[in-house]
């Protein structure tokens, strides 16, 4: 609150209003809301949440062919007071479908208040790419929900940020570093240090040199990155002095990455809950840690096998609902992640939480007898066997699990001993292992997501 209300003052000090920057008046005014709204009770969250869900599909059924049919196949009124039974009786919308009906989804005519519309993509980890549709005011909300982000953090916006993402280019000039700033939404609210950046595709040693000069407070990145660089670190590189936060974005997080963060010397990790599709769907609580769903833009619901709600504790499918996007209604998206409920917050925020983010279901790894469970990725300290560059462990079969490895020089016999014994640790079963080496990096999705651990059995 303090922190808005600083950004404010300091705002009209220096004559910015409404007239002459709409955006960053729209920005202030959507805080503002959510500054109220975050302390809803659950059940006041619903019914607005359904007030708003009511207008959308109201829209998607008048404007968009794929819905309009969807709702009458489905014996569904769109101008009913939408209740928690009768959304949860829409049948849910498959990536498959997002994909090739498209233009289907796609609605006629959008409110003019809503903006124009424009388009992104989001590559799979199949390569198959998906096109939504979203407006304006979806970007503005994209903006306020990234603001909220850094005010419960409490960010301290004078310091230096570094970033390292896909296809992020090199930015290494102190004075360009300087004028760019920490880029939207912060600079659109107040003058902020210096950001600097560069492409995932820099190596991991240069990484650290770079990151090691830069010298940064926070540090931008995907996890799978993360954890590459702590390997570095706790091989004797120069950890960055300043260095206190990581934000990390793009992969799901896996819990042993914080402990390593944490033994370095107090570094923490704040992660985030993000698609291409909806935006940020979850936001760590500075309190508690939880990540807490963003209710004012979407529904999130996180569904068991036989499409129940499930309850604290429990861990199911993720499925989505923009209630913001009159463009391309995304309702009821199954986008394949899994995660589990978490308890209400002690932070006194009424928006649910999620305990943990768990990726897709094909990073599960199968059981001979048919059970899946998720590895311990990211806890285990693979390099200090060998000098292993990058690794991958891919599941073919149950009897079948290939550890790639991209090294320089094929491991001795008694050092594939070593990793076996970790792998089956982080696997959770004495699986039989081949091992396979190269020295080209291990591939990645196109938006630069890489995965640890990939089972193929059906
Ligand atoms: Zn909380």
């Amino acid at each position: 609150m303090t922190l808005l209300h600083d950004i404010r003052e300091r705002m009209a000090a220096t004559g910015r209003s409404a007239s002459t920057d709409p955006v960053a008046a729209n920005l202030l005014t959507l805080l503002t809301q959510f500054e109220d709204s975050q302390w809803w009770s659950p059940q006041e969250m619903r019914q607005k949440q359904l007030a708003q869900f009511a207008l959308l599909a109201a829209h998607a059924y008048k404007h968009s062919p794929f819905f309009r049919s969807r709702f009458d196949e489905a014996g569904l009124d769109p101008s009913q007071a939408w209740t928690d039974h009768s959304f949860s009786s829409i049948p849910l919308l498959t990536r498959a479908e997002l994909m090739q009906q498209a233009d289907d989804i796609y609605c006629r005519a959008v409110p003019r208040q809503h903006g124009t519309v424009h388009k992104v993509q989001t590559s799979g980890s199949t390569g198959q790419t998906v096109t939504v549709a979203k407006t304006e005011f979806n970007q503005l909300l994209w903006l306020a929900l990234a603001m909220r982000e850094h005010l419960w953090h409490e960010r301290d916006f004078s310091a230096t940020l570094a970033v390292i993402k896909a296809m992020t280019p090199t930015l290494d000039d102190p004075a360009e570093a300087a004028r760019i700033g920490w880029g939207h939404p912060a600079t659109l609210l107040l003058q902020t240090g210096p950001s600097y950046a560069q492409p995932l595709a820099m190596d991991v040693a240069q990484q650290a040199a770079w990151l090691a000069r830069i010298d940064p407070k926070y540090l931008l990145t995907y996890p799978s990155n993360l954890g590459a660089l702590l390997d570095r670190y706790e091989h004797g590189d120069t950890v960055p002095p300043s260095l206190r936060q990581v934000r990390t974005v793009g992969e799901t997080l896996h819990e042993g990455l914080r402990g390593r963060c944490r033994e370095l010397g107090g570094i923490e990790i704040v992660d985030m809950y993000s698609s291409q599709e909806v935006g940020l769907i979850a936001l760590q609580c500075p309190v508690s840690g939880l990540y807490h769903i963003q209710s004012e833009s979407l529904i999130v619901e996180v569904l068991d096998d036989d499409g129940r709600q499930c309850r604290p504790g429990e861990t199911g499918r993720v499925v989505l609902t923009d209630l913001h996007n009159f463009a391309t209604p995304v309702i009821r998206y199954e986008i394949r992640d899994y995660a589990e409920v978490g308890p209400s917050c002690p932070c006194g925020r009424g928006l649910p939480t999620l305990a943990r983010i768990l990726g897709r279901r094909r990073n599960m790894v199968v059981f001979p007898d048919g059970r899946r469970h998720w590895p311990l990725i990211g806890a285990h300290r693979y390099r200090e066997v060998a000098d292993i560059r990058q690794y991958q462990a891919i599941q073919h079969s149950l009897e079948d699990i290939e550890i790639r490895l991209v090294v320089d020089a094929p491991l001795s016999q008694q050092q594939e001993a070593r990793l076996t014994e970790l792998a089956r640790q982080a696997l959770g079963h004495p699986f039989p292992l081949r091992f396979s080496y190269s020295k080209d990096e291990l591939p990645r999705t196109k938006g630069g997501k890489f995965e640890e651990f990939i089972s193929l059995v059906k």
